[in-house]
C-alpha cells in the first residue's frame, strides 16, 4: 500500500521498515497541512493489522483492520483536543489536551491487549499537552510497557517539553517539493493550485482545504477590504465577518501582516501575490512600528483561538487599529 500522501512515500518506506521492531515513542514533525496526521493514522493501523503485506503497510481487510477504520480497536487510543461546552452552552474545541486524557492514556497502557499485538497510543497535537498531561505521558514514554508504540503529531515539536522530545524517535516531515504538490493538488481537481500553493505557505492539504471550503471567496471580500484601509467601516464589517470563524480569519490576517511587513523590509511579497499591487502601495504607506505591533499582537492571538464573547466587537477594534497603521 501507498503512502497517504505521494510526498510522504520516503517516510512511509522508512517507517514501514521497522514494522517488526518499531521505535516505541516516535514524533512526527513538521508544517501544518502535509499530511503527518495521517501518516500516523496509516502507521498506527499497519501495526495493529494482523495479516499485514509484504512491505508492511496494513491489509485493509482483516478484523483488526475493519474495527481500526470504525474507530473500534480495542488496543488503540487516540488523544487529541475535545470538544467542550462553554458557558453559554455553545461547542468550542478545548485549548489543550488534559491531564485526565493523558492519565486514561496511562491506564491504557497497563492494561494487557486484547489482541496478541501492538497497542497503539496517538497522540495529536502533541503541543497542545498541557503541562500536567505532558509529565503524566511522561512516566510511560520513559519506559513504555512491552509492545506499546506511542505516535506523537506536531506542528511546533519546540512547544514540547523538552524530556518528551528527547524520549521519542524523531521523524520530520517537510514541505513538499512544490512540483510534486501541485501535480496532486491539480490530480485533485484543483484549478489554480500554484497560487493556492503560494497562499498556503506551500502546504497542499491547507491548499485543498482552501480551494473546497469556499473560502476563497471569503479571502477575497477580506482582503478587497484591507485592501483600502481608508474606505473600512469597522462596526459594518465587523458585524460582517464576525462569522468568519477564529482561525479562518487569523490565517488571513496574519499573512497579510507579514505581505505589508515583507513590503515595507524587502519590497517584496510573499503569500498573497495575486494582491501584490495592493500590497506594494500599501507597505509604502504603513507606519513601521504600528505594523510591527499589530503583527506582534496577532502572533500572539495564534496561539489562543479561543471563541471570544463579543467577535463583531473585537474585530471592530482590531480594524481600528489596523486602520491607524496608514494614518
Ligand atoms: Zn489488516
Amino acid at each position: 500500500m501507498s503512502a497517504p500522501y505521494p510526498w510522504l512515500e520516503t517516510a512511509w518506506r522508512r517507517l514501514l521498515a521497522t514494522r517488526a521492531r518499531p521505535a516505541q515513542a516516535l514524533l512526527l514533525a513538521g508544517p501544518h497541512g502535509v499530511g503527518k496526521g495521517a501518516l500516523a493514522q496509516a502507521w498506527a493501523q499497519a501495526l495493529l493489522c494482523e495479516a499485514p503485506r509484504p512491505d508492511g503497510s496494513a491489509c485493509g481487510g482483516c478484523p483488526a483492520c475493519h474495527w481500526f477504520e470504525t474507530g473500534a480497536h480495542p488496543d488503540f487510543r487516540r488523544v487529541s483536543l475535545q470538544e467542550k461546552t462553554g458557558k453559554e452552552g455553545e461547542t468550542r474545541m478545548a485549548t489543550a489536551i488534559e491531564v485526565d486524557q493523558a492519565r486514561e492514556a496511562v491506564d491504557f497502557v497497563q492494561l494487557s491487549t486484547y489482541r496478541a499485538g501492538f497497542r497503539v497510543v496517538l497522540v495529536d497535537p502533541a503541543d497542545s499537552l498541557n503541562v500536567a498531561a505532558a509529565n503524566a505521558l511522561l512516566k510511560v514514554l520513559e519506559e513504555p510497557p512491552l509492545n506499546t508504540v506511542f505516535v506523537l503529531v506536531s506542528d511546533q515539536p519546540r512547544r514540547l517539553l523538552p524530556t518528551i522530545r528527547s524520549r521519542c524517535t524523531r521523524v520530520d516531515i517537510g514541505l513538499p517539493p512544490l512540483d510534486l504538490a501541485a501535480q496532486w493538488l491539480a490530480g485533485q481537481g484543483v484549478d489554480d493550485a500554484a497560487t493556492l500553493l503560494a497562499l498556503s505557505g506551500g502546504t497542499p492539504l491547507d491548499a485543498q482545504r482552501w480551494a473546497e471550503s469556499g473560502e476563497l471567496d471569503e479571502r477575497r471580500s477580506v482582503l478587497d477590504a484591507l485592501a483600502d484601509p481608508q474606505r473600512i467601516d469597522p462596526v459594518t464589517l465587523g458585524e460582517r465577518w464576525k462569522a468568519v470563524s477564529p482561525q479562518a480569519w487569523h490565517n488571513l490576517v496574519y499573512k497579510w501582516l507579514g505581505d505589508l511587513l515583507a513590503v515595507r523590509l524587502r519590497g517584496s511579497v510573499q503569500f498573497n501575490r495575486d494582491f501584490s499591487e495592493a500590497l506594494l502601495r500599501l507597505g509604502d504607506k504603513a507606519d513601521l512600528a504600528k505594523l510591527l505591533a499589530l503583527a506582534r499582537a496577532q502572533a500572539n492571538e495564534g496561539r489562543v483561538l479561543a471563541h471570544p464573547l463579543n467577535r463583531a466587537l473585537q474585530l471592530e477594534a482590531w480594524l481600528v487599529r489596523y486602520r491607524h497603521v496608514f494614518d
